[in-house]
């Protein structure tokens, strides 16, 4: 174990924003009391079917399992906010909406590229140091992580908010067996405040700071496979993938001078930030199939895309959109099927 003084501190900080992050922080890994709320959550039923989460619960709580030796984590944020419409502003009618950190290309490649190249200079100075780096990959409690590096506050929203960057941040960890100097925690500045909680349209927020994975948008229009419940779906909205309406609401993100994302790195595709829900019907699955490479929104598959989009559809009130919803009312798929009749009986009905 090699224990590292501020000179040694200060050379990695500076290493990791010349290799791109925006943020660095050192958490020394211990009993951390919020890791054991991970647990109640699984326990509560609150992961719905992200059964993976689970079964690595000890790794979550004990991170020397998932490297040996490890004594401290190096935790990384990367921000994504490029300050383009909220999903409030004025578009086209008959357009969905896709959730921030999917409008550009998918983001792991490009910060897995930074982690490696980071850890190797990181290699280069401490030969005999161990590293294990991940992007949201692995069994690392990643916002619990980042608040006890000092990055930011875990908010009633449950993402991590800096009090300059925001919460619009992809998040990254250094593993590693260096000792480094435990940071001071950011206070919590939520205060009073409420507007994520209220905002929530399917109420998935089982209390501040926890959410019920099983009602929230995110989790039902990206990792949920099948039918959405039938309830939920009229809160679904104009979603197609993901939801930043607890992120949208929170002041720490609509602040007027807050530093924003390089446009060339996250740039905006405006086909995915509101994609026409029509198109989305229409479009040939090979074509779909291809689109969807190299996007987080891959992750959904063509099916649960056009799942999503058939329940948006059934909530547009547009009825320009009837015939494309119709023709998977016999659609093989009983998943698919399933959206489209209800989609186009709510159309009907309005
Ligand atoms: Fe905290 Fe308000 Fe932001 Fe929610 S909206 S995370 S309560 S500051």
């Amino acid at each position: 174990m090699t224990s590292i003084e501020t000179e040694g501190a200060d050379w990695i900080r500076s290493a990791a924003l010349r290799a791109g992050f925006d943020r660095v922080g050192f958490a020394r890994i211990g009993a951390w009391p919020e890791l054991g709320r991970y647990r109640s959550w699984v326990e509560n039923g609150y992961a719905g079917e992200m059964t993976y989460i689970g079964r690595r619960l000890e790794e979550r709580e004990d991170l020397t399992q998932v490297l040996e030796g490890a004594r401290s984590v190096i935790a990384l944020a990367i921000r994504y906010d490029t300050g383009a419409a909220t999903s409030s502003a004025p578009r086209a009618a008959a357009s969905g909406w896709v959730s921030r950190y999917a409008w550009s290309r998918d983001y792991h490649a490009l910060i897995d590229a930074r982690l490696a190249d980071l850890v190797g200079v990181l290699r280069a100075r401490y030969p005999e140091a161990r590293f294990k780096h991940y992007v949201d990959t692995g069994p690392i409690p990643e916002r619990a992580v980042a608040a006890r590096a000092g990055l930011g506050w875990v908010g009633k929203n449950s993402c991590l908010i800096d009090t300059e960057l925001g919460s619009y941040l992809f998040l990254a960890e250094i593993l590693t067996s260096l000792e480094l100097p435990a940071a001071t925690l950011e206070t919590d500045h939520c205060g009073s405040c409420r507007a994520c909680l209220d905002a929530c349209p399917t109420d998935a927020f089982a209390e501040p700071g926890v959410v019920d994975a099983n009602r929230c948008i995110s989790y039902l229009t990206i990792e949920k496979r099948g039918e959405i419940p039938g309830p939920l779906r009229e809160g679904i909205g104009d979603h197609v993938f993901g939801c930043d309406l607890c992120q949208e609401v929170c002041p720490w993100n609509q602040r007027e001078n807050r530093p924003l994302a390089p446009s060339d790195e996250f740039a905006p595709q405006p086909h995915w930030r509101a994609p026409s829900l029509a198109a989305l019907l229409e479009q040939p699955e090979p074509d779909l199939r291809t689109a969807l490479k190299q996007t987080p929104i891959a992750r959904a598959k063509t099916r649960g895309l056009r799942r999503n989009t058939l329940i948006a559809a059934g909530n547009s009130a547009d009825p320009s959109l009837l015939q494309s919803v119709e023709r998977y009312r016999n659609d093989p798929d009983p998943v698919l099927a399933d959206a489209a009749e209800w989609a186009w009986r709510r159309l009907r009905s309005d």
